[in-house]
Order: C-alpha cells, then structure tokens, then sequence
C-alpha cells in the first residue's frame, strides 16, 4: 500500500476555491494509485472565525488564566470544524471521507496542553482506514495525553502532525500543501523576487525553519529527517512540483554537486536585545539559571567580561527584565529589533560572505547590532524597520533572484 499524506494548510482551507483545489490534489493522488491521508489546519489567518487565535481570544474573554486542559479543548476545535468541511467537500465529489481527531488518530502526547510532544502512534485504526475506501481526514496540532485529555503542538504543529504520521505509517512522500509554490529564497511576501527552491536538503530546510522560514515547522523536518520521510512543499493553488526536500539533492544546472552557496535569507521580528551588566561570575552563572527557570530561552548570545548581551521574543521581555531586577542587576534593553539570517550550506569555508552582508547593509544604511554565525549561516540583529530594505538588499547581494531550482 502506497500512503502519501497530504496537508493543507489553513490559508488553503478558508475558502470554497482552496478546498476545491485540495479535493482536487486528493483524488489525484488516490488515481495515481496511492492512500491519501489527509492533514488540515484550522482554517484561515488570524481574524478568522475558526483560527486558532480567535479561540484562544474567546477563552481569554471569558476567563483571563483559562486552565491548560480548557484551552487545548477549545484551540482544537478549528481542526475539527476544518477536517468535518473538508470531509464534506470530498464526499460532495462522491468520495467518501472521515474526520478524525487527533485521539482517533492514535496521536498519543506528552502532557503539555500546549507545545506538547508526540511520544507515540497508534496506527492500527489508520491503517485499517487506510486499507478501505474512505480517505481519513485528521486534524493536525493535536492528539491525546495518556490521561486521554486533548493537547495542542504548538503554532504550525499540523507540519508536526502531517511528518510524525508520514513517519510511523512509512509513507512514500509527505506534501506539504500552502499558499506559496514551495521553499522560497526568501519570504515571498516581503521579497517579490524571492525563487521557489526545486530541491532542498533537510538540512538546509531545518536551518531555513529554524531562522524564521514559517513554511514548515522545524521540528516536522527534524522528525523527517530522523526517519528519512520525503517532504515535498507545494502550492495548493498550482500544479508544480514545488521543493522536494530529501537527503540527495540534485546538482542544478551549472553547478557543482553540493555548492549552492546560499540557499535562502530568513528573518524572525519583535526581538528585544538585553544587555545585563555582570561582574562576579557566581551572579552570571545564577542570571542564566534565573532565565532558564523562568522559560525565559535566549539567543545571539555574546559574554564578555563585566557585559553579557543577548535577545529573546518581544513576549518574554517582562518576565526577563523582573527575573534580572530581582538579581539587582543593571541591565538596558533595546527593542523593536530583528534577526535576518543569510543560511547556505555551501558557505563553510568560503571566503567573503561576511564582507558581502556588511557590504550589502551599509550601503543601505542599516546599522548591525549585533551577529552570530556558524559554518552554515550568518545572523544579524538590525532594528525591526529595517527589515525590508535588509532582506532586500541581502537577495540582491547574493544574486538569489537568479538562483536555479
Ligand atoms: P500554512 O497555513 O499553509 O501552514 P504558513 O503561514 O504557516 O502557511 O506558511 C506559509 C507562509 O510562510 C507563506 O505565506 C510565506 O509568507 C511564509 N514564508 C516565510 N519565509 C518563507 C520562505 N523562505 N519560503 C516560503 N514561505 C515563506
Ligand atoms: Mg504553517
């Protein structure tokens, strides 16, 4: 048995035209002689009525501090509204489908009802469906703790859903269906003349992820690598192949196996960087293990003597900033910041890309604030309205426009 799974995602769900072209990409697949089965997201951005925003706006308005098991309840009612529509459009074109919860599924988690982790499958109902004539419809983002009690994956958790099950049924290919035509060179939306990527490695992919690419979760590539699931990234709107992420990447035309430079420039916004003035290493080594207590996780990290500087999400700022006043340590706080990263892994041990970027944001007039690098990306803290002209600028340094495949 051939199993592909296909996910939509919410943008892809929200309207009658979407889902026309999803069932479409379904009875595709099911003509080719495959098994769909089908992952969905809670439909539409949001503002939507069924977006999981807008129900965690409603539990809010109801009760400032719901309890976690209340809110997962209701945050995984978009997945279901959008698994019983999609389930309706397929039995509209007289196939017949089935809405699954994540439960049903046999999605067992950790016991987090937010940002839960999947610790087991219980494939045996799938597969039985997956044996027959309907086409499971299972909602991503969700599953069951061991108490049976709902929990929620965290935002873009349906990438998760869609790979885990891809990997525990060995499915042949894992689609990723959204509103862009694949793993682009930069984010589309801020980039016009960003290129969708033919082929990508999972590393490549995980990086891009990792650094703000919102097309696909990283922890969805991480499970995809570790089990050596096939990703293809595809628009729900064209017939393309889209990005094919496995680990054997075709050289493109012109090049040499394995040396595209760089694969893509991401940016992640609304970072605050903190600089904490600290001498004696006890109170240093007690002000990361404050943080690290408070949930407070840090990035772009520089320690020097007397002075540690690094960034965290807009979101963690006050309890950051309280953790270190009751450390009575002098600390400054600069706002409105963003992360661009230029990521390549064809740029270990090339020389010049600093010098480029530098290049790049300087005749721009955007000042650096801070970087980080690896062997296979380059970061750089800039002030949040600068985002655009970076991001900009960085494509055109690194020629991306023209980028093959
Ligand atoms: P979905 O609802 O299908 O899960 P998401 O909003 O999670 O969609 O992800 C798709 C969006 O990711 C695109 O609309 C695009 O704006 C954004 N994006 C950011 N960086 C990239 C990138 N490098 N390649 C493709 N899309 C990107
Ligand atoms: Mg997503």
């Amino acid at each position: 048995m051939d199993i592909i799974v296909q996910k939509f995602g919410g943008t892809s769900l929200a309207g009658a035209e979407g889902r026309e072209k999803a069932a479409e990409h379904i009875m595709e697949a099911r003509e080719r002689g495959s098994r769909p089965l089908v992952v969905v997201s809670a439909m539409g951005r949001e503002g939507s009525p069924y977006a999981t925003d807008t129900l965690i706006k409603l539990a809010r308005e109801e009760c400032q501090n719901p309890v976690g098991q209340t809110l997962a309840f209701l945050m995984a009612c978009g997945e279901n509204i959008s698994a019983a529509v999609l389930a309706l459009t397929l039995e509209a074109r007289g196939i017949e489908a089935l809405p699954l919860t994540g439960g049903m599924a046999g999605i067992i988690t950790t016991d987090e009802h937010k940002e839960a982790m999947i610790r087991s499958i219980r494939k045996e109902n799938l597969l039985k469906l997956l044996e027959g004539k309907r086409v499971p419809v299972v909602t991503g983002f969700q599953g069951v703790n061991e108490a049976g009690e709902v929990t929620t994956l965290g935002r873009g958790g349906s990438d998760v859903t869609a790979v885990a099950l891809g990997a525990a049924l060995q499915a042949s290919l894992v689609e990723i269906y959204t509103d862009v035509s694949g793993l682009m060179t930069a984010d589309p939306r801020i980039v016009p003349d960003a290129r969708s990527l033919g082929r990508a490695s999972y590393s490549e992919i995980l990086q891009m992820a990792q650094e703000g690419a919102r097309v696909i979760h990283p922890r969805a590539v991480e499970i995809a690598m570790e089990y050596g699931v096939p990703i293809a990234i595809r628009s729900t709107y064209e017939n393309r192949q889209g990005t094919l992420v496995s680990n054997h990447r075709e050289p493109f035309p012109g090049e040499k196996r394995g040396r595209r430079l760089i694969s893509g420039i991401t940016h992640v916004n609304g970072l605050v960087q903190i600089t904490a003035h600290v001498d004696c290493s006890e109170l240093e080594e007690e002000m990361f293990k404050a943080l690290a207590e408070s949930q407070v996780s840090i990035d772009l990290i520089n320690l020097f003597p007397g002075k540690k500087i690094f960034t965290l999400p807009r979101c963690k700022k006050g309890v950051a900033v309280k953790t270190l006043k009751e450390l009575k340590i002098k600390t400054e706080v600069a706002q409105e910041l963003a992360k661009v990263t230029v990521i390549g892994a064809g740029m270990r041990g090339v020389p010049g890309i600093m010098l480029k970027i530098v290049s790049a944001l300087k005749g721009e007039g955007i000042p650096i604030l801070q970087t980080a690098d690896s062997h296979i990306n380059i970061s750089c803290l800039i002030r949040e309205e600068h985002v655009q002209r970076a991001l900009r600028a960085l494509h055109r340094a690194f020629s991306l426009e023209k980028q093959e495949g």
